[in-house]
């Protein structure tokens, strides 16, 4: 992959934000007040952690898991030891969806040349996924609950790690939480490894 300068990735980086936020192309742009671009906070980054969609306080603010669901985020990663400014966030599709529900494939597959591009400029080593559809949408995998707590590879290069999503463990605590905890302690190991080059 031809390596981009830092000027030359804060300049791509910006035209895709303005692209987002002016994008009505697909059907979950209805409910949204905006489209949600990513969070980038370090353009050398090599680790993404990528959710579903923004929920109702990311529309409000325009930025990626600022919510509840943001808060287990913001909690597990500093058990873990990894500070939310040295990875990026990301979102299957940038719009909220009414109620939460779940992003439809036809939005997913019209959203994602925007995460093609994302994966362009940053050329992440590491994808955290988090949360069934997103696991579905990398790994064509059906039983995503068998991706937990493995190493996987993309045909892109990328490595892949899986959890469930932290919102889900929002209003369950008990064996949902304890899933939940497993899975995205064993991504925060790789991606401790991928960030001190160790993988
Ligand atoms: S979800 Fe993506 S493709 Fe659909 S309107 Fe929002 S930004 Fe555009």
């Amino acid at each position: 992959m031809w390596q981009l300068t830092d000027e030359e990735k804060r300049t791509k980086l910006i035209g895709l934000r303005d692209e987002i936020l002016q994008c009505t192309k697909c059907s979950a742009r209805i409910d949204a007040r905006r489209p949600v671009p990513w969070q980038i906070n370090d353009i050398n980054s090599p680790v993404i952690f990528h959710g579903r969609n923004p929920g109702y306080t990311e529309d409000m603010e325009g930025k990626p898991f600022v919510g509840a669901g943001g808060r287990v985020l913001n909690k597990h990663l500093t058990r873990n030891v990894i500070a939310r400014k040295w990875v990026n966030i990301g979102n299957l599709i940038c719009c909220y969806t009414r109620n939460d529900r779940m992003p439809l494939w036809s939005e997913v597959r019209v959203c994602f040349p925007f995460i093609v591009r994302y994966l362009q400029v940053l050329q992440p080593r590491l994808i955290v996924l988090m949360g069934t559809l997103t696991i579905e949408a990398y790994t064509n995998e059906e039983e995503v609950r068998l991706t937990y707590g493995k190493l996987m590879k993309h045909k892109r290069g990328f490595h892949m790690v899986s959890c469930p999503h932290p919102g889900s463990v929002l209003y369950n605590k008990g064996k949902r939480l304890g899933n939940f905890v497993a899975a995205f302690d064993f991504c925060c190991q790789q991606a401790r490894l991928v960030l001190e080059n160790k993988l």
